[in-house]
């Protein structure tokens, strides 16, 4: 059976190549149909992220010659995430399969066609996972690894190296409409979804033109948003930060009487000394204790769902 599938790509200025993408995957998506892999109604849909550049004047040139182009533009520019999450959420319940997909081509085409054989077996959201990033520059490749190992040390649930290469069953795509948070990080909201998950793996291929529009500043904002969206460890930092603080304060004070005992002190210093050592260790630890506090009302207020259901049987 053929899955009806929307294949979402996200632009930002990406003129230079955007003509190059559409041919490929239109390609690819000719050849699925063809196949029997795809149903004749699956689409290509572009989501132009507030372009500056010719973006959208391309965008509605595919749609105007390719029956199988649409386009969304957005008013304008919300970055990646935001641009995947107005693709899927203007897409739901119009078809069986989602996949997301960068405008560069960096993210190998015809990994997708596994990707629809996983989906059609049964799997509900399949990973592509980078397994060779030797095309990166030694620069992106350090930053963005790091990146993995310290979200995942700090317990926000991603899967290593996946970006937001991923194919999600409807059912997914609408479980995730239920998360409302604003901070959108969406590679780690999809695995807190559940579901039969699989991964394919890939070679991450040098981009064909244009340049990437993630400089270090925007990874670097990114990865904040995904700590702070999913992770209270930095809070529980201060926290124990303190509490080492604190134990400082105890063996200074052990110093403190050893000198007084031996009569090597000024008058004033250990009464100088002591409040500043307990009063810091102290103050940290009711900081981060406010920390915990506020991580339980962040956690509320995003009102994540508490349970999702796979099935019901009457
Ligand atoms: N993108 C977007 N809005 C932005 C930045 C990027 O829609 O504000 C798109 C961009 O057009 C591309 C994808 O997100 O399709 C990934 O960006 P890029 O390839 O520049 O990132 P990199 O691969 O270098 O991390
Ligand atoms: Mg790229």
């Amino acid at each position: 059976m053929p899955t009806s599938l929307v294949i979402i790509v996200p632009c930002y200025n990406e003129e230079a190549i955007l003509e190059m993408s559409k041919n490929q995957l239109v390609d690819f998506l000719n050849r699925m149909k063809a196949e029997g892999l795809a149903t004749e109604n699956s689409k290509i849909c572009f989501v132009d992220d507030g372009s500056k550049d010719q973006t959208w004047a391309l965008i509605d040139g595919f749609v105007k010659n390719n029956p199988e182009c649409v386009g969304l533009k957005l008013s304008k520019n919300f970055g990646h995430q935001s641009a995947i999450l107005a693709g899927m959420m203007e897409c739901m319940n119009q078809f069986e399969a989602y996949i997301t997909i960068d405008a560069d081509l960096q993210d190998d085409v015809e990994v997708m066609r596994e990707m629809l054989i996983r989906h059609q077996n049964g799997a509900k959201v399949v990973y592509g996972v980078r397994n060779d990033r030797s095309n990166d520059t030694f620069f992106k490749r350090f930053t963005a690894e790091t990146f993995y190992k310290l979200m995942l040390k700090m317990g926000v649930p991603i899967v290593y190296n996946h970006a937001d290469f991923r194919l999600m069953d409807n059912i997914v795509v609408e479980n995730f409409s239920n998360f409302k948070e604003v901070n959108l990080f969406i590679r780690g909201i999809i695995p807190t979804i559940g579901f039969k998950s699989e991964e394919v793996y890939y070679q991450r291929l040098e981009r064909q033109a244009g340049e990437t529009k993630y400089p270090l500043t925007k990874m670097l904002a990114f990865a904040w948003k995904g700590i702070t969206s999913f992770s209270t460890s930095p809070m529980r930092m201060v926290l124990w930060f303190g509490a080492f603080n604190f134990l400082l304060a105890l063996l200074i004070t052990v110093y403190v009487l050893y000198s007084w005992a031996v009569g090597k002190v000024v008058i004033g210093w250990a009464s100088t000394l002591l409040p500043m050592a307990y009063f810091s260790g102290s103050n940290m630890i009711a900081i981060g204790l406010i920390g915990e506090y506020l991580g339980r009302v962040y956690e509320e207020i995003k009102g994540r769902p508490r349970y999702i259901i796979e099935k019901r049987v009457e």
